[in-house]
């Protein structure tokens, strides 16, 4: 059976980041999954990324338990469920990172910082905590839904970055050092480079890394950006795929086609999910979420503003109208036979499939879609006989469609 043998390697990498969490010597920024991680490294302080907090929770399965604690705070179960059962799991005082890394609960923050780039909801989220555990926080506003990002757009978010520089002096009584900072985005830059062309080997037939792989190798692009382990990690990763590449050794001994999934990952239901592509010769080697963390912009000669660039101009940030080219380029660049979109009743925001984009996509290129409805932690919205069906019959009108 294929295995990526550096999975072990980030299991190692994620343990130590979670590990070094620990250290009473360190001060703790919480912050959006895509928001100004490297600024605030630059700082000394260690990152936490309650969002991956939350991808755990789902992925554990532990979520169910925990979001109706937050449901009666009055946090409704149609909101994102990645903010309910992190507030559940504080009400209830149960995480998974207690079995796996001895730790009671995320660390305490001594700052919290969001970036509204991608949702409002992380604003009611962050909130939230900085009330219950009395802690200082920052929002970031960037202008929504842009086509282009423009100028003066990139101006507004690089001067709210630069805003946020007094509270982490005072938090850290560090004085801002732009030469750390630079170092720091370069770190984050080259790690993002290594993080593309791993997602990138999928481009080959066959592909040596699947859509569900990637959701666990993107940990450190995640957690760990503008550090040099990040940067370590994706060399050996991306080693191992080429060679997979060369030796023409892919997830799939043979593709009968090959998907790309668009949307959040329906955390509970990864191993399931991909058993049943894989039975099915279906590869699925491409995604708009893992390539959610590839920031092309960024430039350490402007540090403030190749950031602001890179963080407003991320996908889900953008018009229908810049999605759907993003979107097309990819489905060329992967050879894409047909698109899954991934309806999650809970993040509308990373839902794309509610606007007619799909409907447009097949319509210019020709490439069949299909919609599967569920969810990234709540598997209460997700059905999974009926994905099933769903699945395999689209899998099977796809191979129809190719041979005839
Ligand atoms: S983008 Fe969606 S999943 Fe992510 S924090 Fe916002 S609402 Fe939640």
């Amino acid at each position: 059976m294929y295995k990526i043998q550096s999975t072990k390697l980030m299991k190692e990498v994620m343990g130590n980041y979670f590990l070094g969490m620990k250290d009473p010597s360190k001060k703790i920024a919480w912050c959006t999954s895509v928001g100004p991680a490297e600024l605030l490294r630059s700082f000394g302080f260690e990152v936490h990324f309650p969002e991956n907090h939350g991808a755990l929770l789902g992925a554990t399965r532990t979520a169910g338990d925990l979001i109706p604690e937050a449901g009666k705070l009055g946090y409704s179960n149609d909101i994102c469920s990645y903010l309910t059962a992190d507030i559940g799991s504080y009400l209830k005082k149960e995480t998974p990172l207690k079995e796996h890394y001895g730790l009671n609960g995320p660390p305490k923050p001594d700052l919290i910082v969001y970036n509204t780039n991608q949702c409002r909801e992380v604003q009611d989220w962050f909130s939230y905590f900085s009330r219950e555990l009395n802690c200082p926080i920052f929002g970031i506003n960037p202008p929504r839904h842009v086509d282009e990002v423009t100028r003066e757009e990139i101006d507004d978010v690089a001067s709210q970055f630069k805003q946020l520089i007094p509270l982490c002096e005072k938090v850290t009584g560090t004085k801002f050092d732009i030469d750390r900072f630079k170092e720091t985005l370069k770190l984050s830059a080259e790690a993002t480079e290594l993080w593309k062309k791993v997602l990138y080997t999928a481009t080959k037939t066959p592909a040596p890394i699947s859509f569900f792989d990637a959701t666990i190798h993107m940990g450190p692009i995640v957690v760990l950006r503008g550090t040099t382990v990040a940067k370590d990690y994706y060399s050996v990763l991306l080693k191992e795929l080429e060679e997979n590449v060369k030796s023409g050794i892919g997830f799939l001994e043979k593709e009968q086609c090959r998907l790309y999934w668009d949307g959040m990952p329906i955390w509970g239901k990864l191993r399931p999910l991909s058993e049943l592509f894989s039975q099915n010769n279906a590869a699925v080697v491409a995604s708009t979420y893992c390539n959610s963390w590839i920031f092309d912009a960024f430039d350490e000669r402007h540090p403030f503003e190749s950031s602001a660039q890179a963080y407003t101009e991320i996908f889900i940030n953008r018009s229908e109208e810049a999605k759907q080219r993003l979107l097309s380029d990819l489905i060329h660049l992967f050879r894409i036979d047909g698109i899954i979109f991934h309806d999650a009743k809970t993040c509308a925001n990373n839902s794309n499939s509610r606007f007619g984009l799909p409907q447009r996509i097949t319509e210019s290129l020709g490439i069949p879609h299909m919609v599967i409805e569920g969810d990234l932690c709540d598997l209460r919205f997700y059905s999974e006989g009926q994905s099933i069906t769903k699945i395999e019959t689209f899998i099977e009108q796809l191979e129809i469609a190719k041979v005839s």
